[in-house]
């Protein structure tokens, strides 16, 4: 029963903390790296009521330091699949049906818990689990998931409001109801705050979710989950396991009521999944819906005018924060001729004072890495890229070490050919490949941005002419679907930048948005006669 039409406006976003030489935040971000180092923990799934530990063990490692052992996590099997399924089903009719504010206030009390309490532990969790530096843990694990949360309940009451036209005698009303059945994310390992949103942003809606994070997220998704759990979410709404993609996919697309997936991830996985959807549709009682953020291979495109300063910081940002492993790096960039040289010198210097290494000396830029898996694969692209006949050779960069940490050297590689390999796949690591064209041959280069890669994330141009901006911004229409101006072609903001891309990059569901939660919603529209008609016959029916 609801009093009242309860109305959640538009939040700030939540400040970044710059964590200065000597500010409070430093200090306790270093308290709480230490902290973390010191203990081990044992991690649980979290399926409707139950902690559940079992015998197979997963150890996990900071990327940068991969001998040190931070905990190890609980792995499931088919049967944990099962129990998370039943779980959210048990927990559906409760959750779906309670009121806007209950709901809407736990997940603002997860902000602000995050906000304070946890600030410092979810940081440093991000930091020790998936080798982010101090600014990257925050915007995300922090700031962005804080954002996440308090948009996402402003935006849903801005849905909720919305509702048809009533006239005469006839009162209409449109119920945003969730789907039937349950909804299953499945995140990435790059960003906490994405692994985050997923299972939130339907749940928020009324949906009860099975929330499998990536393996190598496993350390920050969990102290989320008990943030959720302080917060007042109930058992059961959002049930946390951890197993393997194939398992879970197994169980989940083939039950009757699957009702969706929220995906961020690779795009042959996602593939995969859409296509085991198609082959399972008459399997299910709805039509499920398909949400997936996918693969980049994001483009910076610099104009003869652009300020050659402007390009080495946008490609230096672009490319290597993070060690190139956000969807949206910038991982191909078209140097005109006239500045390409200039360009080249001074990103090289700049990399050469470039510190890379752990997460605890803040003055690394760069960090470890994921997993060995993925370093031996940006090693491939390299090594194959110094091969003699190769078509492009190594400028910058480029040595790898996976002694103590899987660490990869921020890499530029220059490529005579266009649409050499690493111009068009996803490698997924701290590598920039550059092309350099004829600077007057700009309407050329901009077909060759356009058809180089299946991708269309993120992507920039760089210029000062107004005219050269225009022509980018409309030549390129469908080539990213985050498109920036004078700016590395990475870190959008909840709420001022929605985000997510088209093509082989995903559903464009735009995560952080009002359009991703009208996904996890089913609408059912009632209209009611107030005073009934008595007799069928029209008035057309009547000759006098
Ligand atoms: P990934 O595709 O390897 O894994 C993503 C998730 O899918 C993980 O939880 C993984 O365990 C799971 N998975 C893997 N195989 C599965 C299967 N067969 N069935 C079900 N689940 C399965 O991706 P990743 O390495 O964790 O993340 C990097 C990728 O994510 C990159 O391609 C990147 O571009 C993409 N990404 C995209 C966005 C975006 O908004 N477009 C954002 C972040 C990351």
């Amino acid at each position: 029963m609801q009093f009242g039409d309860f109305y959640y406006p538009l939040p700030a976003n939540e400040p970044v903390l710059q964590y200065a030489p000597g500010s409070k935040e430093k200090a306790a971000l270093k308290a709480a790296l230490k902290q973390l180092k010191s203990e081990k923990i044992e991690v649980p799934m979290y399926i409707g009521a139950d902690e559940v530990h079992t015998a197979n063990k997963s150890t996990m490692h900071p990327p940068h330091q991969h001998k040190h052992v931070l905990g190890t996590y609980s792995e499931g099997d088919a049967g944990h699949v099962k129990k998370a399924i039943n779980a959210a089903l048990k927990a559906k009719d409760k959750w779906a049906n309670l009121s806007w504010e209950n709901r809407a206030n736990i997940f603002l009390k997860a902000a602000d818990l995050l906000a304070t309490k946890y600030r410092f532990q979810m940081v440093a969790a991000t930091m020790h689990g998936q080798s982010k530096n101090a600014y990257q843990a925050e915007i995300d694990s922090a700031c962005e998931l804080i954002d996440f949360l308090r948009f996402n309940v402003h935006f849903l009451s801005e849905i909720y409001r919305q509702q048809p036209i009533s006239v005469a005698g006839i009162q209409n009303r449109v119920e945003y109801r969730p789907l039937e059945g349950f909804v299953l994310a499945v995140s990435p390992f790059n960003f906490t705050a994405i692994g985050g949103n997923l299972p939130t942003s339907a749940a928020m809606c009324g949906n009860v979710v099975v929330w499998k994070p990536a393996h190598t997220q496993v350390y920050s998704a969990q102290l989320f989950m008990r943030i959720l759990k302080e917060a007042g979410l109930p058992n059961g709404v959002i049930n946390l396991i951890y197993v393997d993609g194939p398992v879970l996919g197994e169980e989940c697309f083939n039950h009757p009521d699957f009702a969706g997936v929220h995906f961020t991830g690779s795009t042959g996985v996602f593939n995969h999944m859409w296509k085991t959807i198609g082959e399972n549709m008459s399997k299910y009682k709805s039509y499920p819906r398909i949400v997936g953020e996918t693969g980049g291979k994001d483009f910076v495109l610099i104009h003869k005018s652009a300020n050659p300063d402007v390009v080495v910081a946008a490609l230096l940002r672009g490319a290597f924060e993070y060690q190139g492993q956000k969807c949206s790096a910038a991982s191909r960039a078209y140097l005109p001729s006239n500045i390409a040289t200039e360009i080249k010198k001074k990103m090289v210097a700049e990399l050469k004072e470039m510190k890379m290494g752990s997460v605890e000396d803040f003055t690394n830029f760069v960090n470890a890495v994921i997993d060995e898996k993925s370093f031996d694969k940006i090693e491939r692209y390299i090594k194959n890229a110094r091969k003699r006949d190769s078509g492009a050779k190594v400028i910058a960069g480029g040595k790898c070490d996976k002694t103590e940490g899987y660490f990869i050297e921020p890499t530029v590689i220059e490529t005579t050919d266009p649409y050499y390999v690493t111009m068009c796949e996803e490698i997924f690591g701290p590598v920039l490949t550059i092309y350099v064209y004829d600077e007057n041959k700009f309407d050329d280069i901009l077909k060759i941005v356009d058809n180089t890669s299946p991708y269309a994330l993120t992507g920039a141009i760089i210029a000062q002419d107004r005219y050269a901006v225009e022509l980018a911004t409309n030549k390129l229409r469908n080539s990213a679907g985050n498109f920036y101006i004078n700016d590395k072609p990475t870190g959008a903001v909840v709420g001022q930048q929605p985000f997510g891309g088209a093509r082989a990059s995903g559903t464009n569901d735009k995560a952080g948005s009002i359009l991703n939660l009208y996904r996890w919603l089913s609408a059912r529209t009632v209209k009611e006669v107030l005073t009934p008609v008595t007799d069928y016959r029209y008035p057309f029916l009547q000759e006098k």
